[in-house]
């Protein structure tokens, strides 16, 4: 078990665990240090700080955007924001709203293929949440359609699949930019993900990326020492999480239950400091 997890969703994005049974879990799990990632959203990073401090445990602000390259997306992480800061706040709400539409866009693309599903019911899946993806395939599968969640993408909403709809999104650059200009530390999630990344890894370390993800979920030795290396040619602080979302995919690692070092939870925590950002208050 790692001490650290820089990867996590709850119930203010696609996850299913609150806040409060996050914070549980990264207890039981003995953390020291983690730090809350939900899509577009930091609404749950004081009430986190907040269910963390009474087991020590070290809040680190997150956020994670989708950015869009050709044929593929990339996911940025941002660090230790300022989450008070107005023009972030305001871009974040932005891309909310853009999940509204493109959800409602894609539910009129299923019901085209003749299934019965409701807008309605996905924003009742997802409560206040930021909508994703997810909440779609979850109505999905309490109609029937599909047996499990990933069938869902596979066969329907994943990026080529008949009923995907896209949503405006920024390039990579501009993630990183935007999460600098709030104070924060960026770090492109799962690389392993995009086809080609340390090309893409090595044009954004020359734009302000500062890390990337290299101890990921269940990813083997193997695998993380070639992320590795990439990290070390581009100078970029590895990191690492297991971007828990309690959907029950397969594969998936819960809070800490991942390969992450002791000193790269350190070395991230030490970057927080020396970037100087605003502490998080609990409140
Ligand atoms: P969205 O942010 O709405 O584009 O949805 C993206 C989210 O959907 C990701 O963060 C994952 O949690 C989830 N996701 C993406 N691809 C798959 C897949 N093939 N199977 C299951 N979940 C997926
Ligand atoms: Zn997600
Ligand atoms: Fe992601
Ligand atoms: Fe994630």
């Amino acid at each position: 078990m790692a001490i650290g997890d820089f990867h996590t969703h709850s119930t203010h994005s696609d996850g299913k665990k609150t806040v409060p049974e996050l914070a549980a879990m990264a207890a039981r799990a003995g953390l020291r240090a983690m730090a809350l990632t939900d899509h577009d959203s930091t609404a749950g990073v004081r009430e986190m700080a907040a269910a963390l401090a009474p087991h020590g445990i070290r809040l680190v602000p997150g956020v994670e955007l989708s950015t869009d390259i050709p044929g593929s997306e990339v996911h940025v992480l941002g660090y230790f924001m300022n989450i008070d800061d107005p023009a972030f706040q305001a871009e974040l709400a932005r891309f909310r709203e853009g999940r509204l539409g493109r959800g409602l866009r894609m539910i009129e693309k299923l019901r085209a293929l003749g299934m019965d599903v409701s807008w309605e019911r996905v924003q009742e899946i997802a409560g206040d949440a930021s909508v994703g993806r997810p909440h779609v395939a979850q109505h999905l599968v309490e109609r029937g359609y599909v047996q499990s969640i990933p069938e869902a993408f596979d066969r329907f909403i994943g990026r080529n699949g008949p009923a995907y709809a896209e949503r405006e999104k920024l390039t990579p650059a501009q993630a990183v930019k935007l999460i600098r200009s709030a104070g924060g530390f960026p770090v492109v999630a799962h690389p392993h993900y995009t086809p080609d990344a340390e090309a893409i890894l090595a044009e954004l370390a020359g734009q302000g990326l500062s890390g990337m993800e290299v101890y990921y979920k269940d990813l083997g030795p193997e695998k993380v020492e070639e992320l590795l290396a990439i990290a070390q040619r581009l100078k970029l602080l590895p990191t690492g999480g297991s971007d828990y979302h309690a959907l029950g995919n397969p594969g998936e690692r819960e809070p800490g239950d991942i390969p992450l070092p002791d000193a790269a939870v350190e070395a991230l925590l030490a970057a927080g400091e020396a970037c100087a950002c605003p502490a998080v208050v609990a409140s």
